[in-house]
């Protein structure tokens, strides 16, 4: 198994531990309908999250970010591997305990619309979660969603409109109340802006930003832009085919990025200041089937600087420098 990359091992502040998870898809075919082959979505990622802290998930679509957000909520079931939060094991327990852990894990969806009941009112979509819980009185429950529309910036009166009466950033900070009402520890945000605008993404940011202060949220923030994993993350993780290929404080990992997957990531920002000239590194090829991963080190059909061993041995996710885990064998040689 691989050892949990903390950003410090022994913290008692860590409130998840993700231990070489791994969530296999099986395709079915044929007659009978039998396993013929299987997709590795996510193949044995371990990583840790510190109360108060936003860890950034980032890569490439399909690179199995979404997934391991699932998988660690029990939304997927996992094939194999540990989730502990605040040390009870989510993937082992029964529906009682789940039950009250659903409370301290939440989740706010990329696309609001989807998420959201269309035939109920925003007040009834946000206070559902107070309802299965059986949390409060219906009075109770309509003063606590007017109080959190208002930390969302929305209006109390607004409570009984529909969620097609909402603009696309509207709705997305109904998802974020709707989270926030449970008063959770953990709320995985799963793309929380990618479906809006540019303008309103900031705004969105910001709201989480200022709720994670406010409430001392931690985040597990998944997201496949890179300039909006910097802006709100403290750690990013880097995936790649179903793999934690790097991991590090947000500052260490975009100035000096150790894994070449990374680099090349990093190089396609956009800079906002036109004197400033990242040289692009541009991927050859596209990303390999996570049906049939390629041996050794999966990116090396796509990597400059691969060498012979490269295609032969997977390397192993290593703790570099202090607080900066890599999975490759020539990490920061290029
Ligand atoms: Fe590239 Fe080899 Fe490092 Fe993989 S292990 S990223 S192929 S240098």
């Amino acid at each position: 198994m691989t050892t949990v990359p903390t950003s410090a091992p022994a913290d008692p502040n860590v409130l998840l531990e993700v231990n070489d998870l791994k969530k296999y898809f099986p395709i079915k075919g044929g007659v009978l309908r039998r396993t013929v082959a299987t997709v590795k979505a996510v193949d044995g990622v371990s990583f840790a999250v510190k109360r108060g802290e936003t860890l950034g998930l980032v890569g490439e679509s399909g690179c199995g970010k979404t997934t391991t957000g699932r998988t660690v909520l029990r939304l997927e079931k996992a094939t194999s591997g540990e989730v502990l939060f605040e040390g009870k094991d989510v993937l082992r327990s029964g529906s009682r305990q789940m039950k009250l852990l659903r409370r301290d894990m939440q989740i706010v969806f990329q696309d609001p619309y989807a998420s959201l009941d269309p035939r109920i009112t925003v007040g009834e979509s946000i206070a559902e979660g107070l309802v299965i819980h059986n949390i409060g009185s219906s009075a109770e429950r309509r003063e606590r969603v007017r109080e959190v529309l208002g930390r969302v910036g929305l209006h109390a009166n607004q409570m009984n409109r529909f969620p097609h009466e909402f603009s696309g950033g509207q709705r997305q900070r109904i998802g974020i109340a709707r989270a926030l009402i449970m008063e959770p520890k953990l709320v995985v945000c799963d793309e929380p802006v990618s479906a809006l605008d540019v303008s309103i993404q900031s705004q969105v940011l910001n709201l989480l930003k200022n709720l994670q202060r406010e409430f001392g949220l931690t985040y597990l923030f998944i997201a496949h832009n890179l300039a909006v994993v910097e802006h709100i993350s403290d750690r990013v993780g880097v995936m790649y085919l179903g793999k934690m290929v790097e991991l590090a404080g947000r500052d260490d990992l975009f100035r000096e990025p150790l894994h070449p997957y990374t680099k090349a990531l990093i190089s396609a920002i956009p800079s906002a200041d036109p004197t400033t000239r990242r040289d692009r590194i541009v991927l050859q090829g596209d990303v390999p089937s996570p049906i049939n991963p390629p041996q050794g080190c999966r990116f090396h059909p796509r990597c400059w600087i691969a060498r012979d061993i490269c295609k032969e041995q997977d390397p192993a996710f290593e703790e570099k420098r202090k607080g900066h885990w890599a999975a490759c064998h020539f990490a920061g040689e290029f």
